[in-house]
């Protein structure tokens, strides 16, 4: 008996989580995805993560698992799946993207710009799906184990260049 009450209780939180992931998923189409940790960031909702740079359009964070001595990462405030999702339309974000990264770098003391890498990861390769820029300095100080996932113009990682 009492397992009986305890099982239906478990049935109506499972229909409230449906519920929930229900609302999220029509959020999701007025441009935030409540399951998407880099909207909780650039809306900032997430304490653990500190944003360097922000404005209207696109916010600016460390890297959680830096793969050089500066790795930011850049993302649009608006929830864009990947770079698969990009056409024409973004070739104005993709250079604000950059442009703000190049600026965090500057910001942070970074003088050579010919020694930094900034690209994208192409699905499956991505971690979290929300559209994000690498940005990485310098270059020649990128770690050697993790050079991999970061050599320009694989099918990995692509260049802020190639999709211009
Ligand atoms: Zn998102
Ligand atoms: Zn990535």
């Amino acid at each position: 008996m009492l397992f009986g009450s305890e099982l239906s209780r478990n049935n109506g939180d499972i229909q409230e989580n449906i519920r929930n992931m229900a609302t999220n998923y029509s959020d999701s189409s007025s441009l935030t995805d409540q399951t998407c940790v880099f909207c909780l960031i650039a809306n900032d909702q997430d304490k653990e993560t500190e944003v360097i740079k922000k404005n209207k359009e696109l916010v600016c964070f460390r890297d959680i698992d830096p793969a050089a001595p500066h790795h930011y990462l850049v993302v649009p405030i608006q929830h864009i799946e990947s770079c698969c999702s990009l056409h024409t339309g973004h070739l104005g974000l993709v250079e604000r993207m950059a442009e703000m990264g190049k600026a965090v770098l500057q910001d942070q003391g970074i003088t050579n710009m010919k020694d930094i890498q900034l690209g994208f990861h192409q699905p499956p390769y991505t971690s979290v799906n929300h559209l994000h820029l690498h940005v990485l300095a310098p270059t020649s100080q990128i770690y050697k184990h993790m050079m991999y996932k970061f050599i320009p113009g694989t099918y990995r990682f692509v260049m802020v260049k190639y999709l211009q």
